[in-house]
């Protein structure tokens, strides 16, 4: 005889998730405890910091903003500058300028309350679909349904869903929004995440402990470690360029700010050439931010990965006596260069051409 899996009704697979939950939920540091009333604040919080990042990475993050921005009055009365600073080293600058935009918003134009709907909080900068549906389920109780990661393995497994992602989205959005329960939404929509983050997980999902079991049709058919199936990613290409590590008679640094817009922007560089895709190792003075400078290249290359590109540094070092001034640019006493806001690929810049020079 076939096994097939129970038949379980939505009601019944949310009634068992969080009767699970309450057992075995995580203590996260932005998350209410049982009984306590969510702070939208640090919900969203938590939310952007989130995207694309683990909890372990962003738990450190969350405590130092929340310490020093208690609320999204205070966050919004930040200099931006600080703001881009705290967050350096969790990427996606794009993202802590519309935080700190949409504290602003939030501020200015609702009177430091967070829109209590998922279409209200859509119209905040910065927050998306996935956003909006988290926040309106986890702050505000709405019965929104939320569609991260974990949440995608969860009901490609427990419904056998095949196709590959990222096509698949809609449908399995359109599956999870049957299980979606209109009482303790908030709780629901983070009882599927936990399970995803520590039951059914990427590898050696946990099936014996886990709540729908018995309804999980990847787990009777064996492929539930198969489950999403994805489409397979392009190869990335590299880009190359050369960084110019200018230090005055004083050991200051010259940093230059990025253009507001595009990858990076805003943030602080070590001034560099464009980044070319498809060329062999550029090295080039063409873009020196200084003339007249004896430029010496450093042995090795700066390596990084963005989301869709490797990329290639080398670097160029140069001393001058007086720092003149340049367009967007200051020199940074190389004791202050912490406060200077440096995306992780510039961190990696000075210290490869500190490393060099010291
Ligand atoms: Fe995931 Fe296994 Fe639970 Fe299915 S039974 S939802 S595969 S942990």
């Amino acid at each position: 005889m076939t096994r097939t899996a129970a038949q379980i009704s939505s009601p019944d697979l949310a009634r068992r998730l969080l009767a699970w939950y309450d057992r075995h939920r995580r203590r996260l540091p932005w998350r209410a405890e049982p009984g306590e009333l969510a702070d939208p604040y640090r919900v969203w919080l938590s939310e952007i910091m989130l995207q694309q990042t683990t909890v372990a990475t962003v738990g450190p993050y969350f405590q130092r903003f929340t310490s020093r921005w208690p609320s999204v009055k205070a966050l919004a009365a930040a200099d931006l500058d600080e703001v881009l600073t705290e967050w350096a080293g969790l990427g996606y600058y794009a993202r802590a300028r519309n935080l700190h935009r949409c504290a602003g918003v939030v501020a200015m134009e609702h009177g430091g309350r967070f829109p209590d709907t998922e279409t209200g909080l859509k119209t905040l900068p910065g927050v998306g679909d996935y956003t909006a549906a988290a926040v309106a389920a986890i702050a505000f109780d709405r019965p929104a349904t939320i569609l991260d990661g974990n949440v995608e393995r969860v009901i490609a497994r427990l419904r056998l869903v095949t196709d590959p992602l990222p096509g698949a989205k809609p449908k399995l959005k359109a599956l999870a929004a049957q299980i979606t329960p209109t009482e303790r939404a908030g709780d629901y929509a983070q009882a599927i995440m936990d399970l995803g983050a520590t039951v059914c997980t990427p590898r050696k999902p946990k099936c014996l402990t886990c709540p729908w079991s018995d309804a999980c049709a990847a787990r009777v058919e064996g492929v539930a470690e198969e489950l999403p199936a994805k489409t397979p990613k392009k190869a990335k290409p590299t880009r190359r360029g050369t960084c110019f590590f200018l230090v005055d008679a004083d050991g200051a640094v010259l940093l230059r700010r990025r253009v507001e817009s595009g990858l990076l922007g805003g943030m602080q560089e070590v001034p560099s050439s464009p980044w070319i895709e498809g060329a062999e190792t550029v090295v080039t003075e063409d873009h020196a931010p200084v003339g007249g400078v004896v430029w010496r290249q450093l042995p090795g290359m700066v390596r990084h990965t963005f989301t869709h590109f490797h990329l290639e540094l080398t670097v160029l070092a140069g001393r001058v006596e007086t720092g003149p001034q340049v367009a967007d640019a200051r020199w940074w006493p190389v004791d202050r260069l912490g406060e200077a806001a440096l995306p992780t690929v510039m961190a990696k810049v000075v210290r490869h051409a500190m490393g060099h020079l010291t």
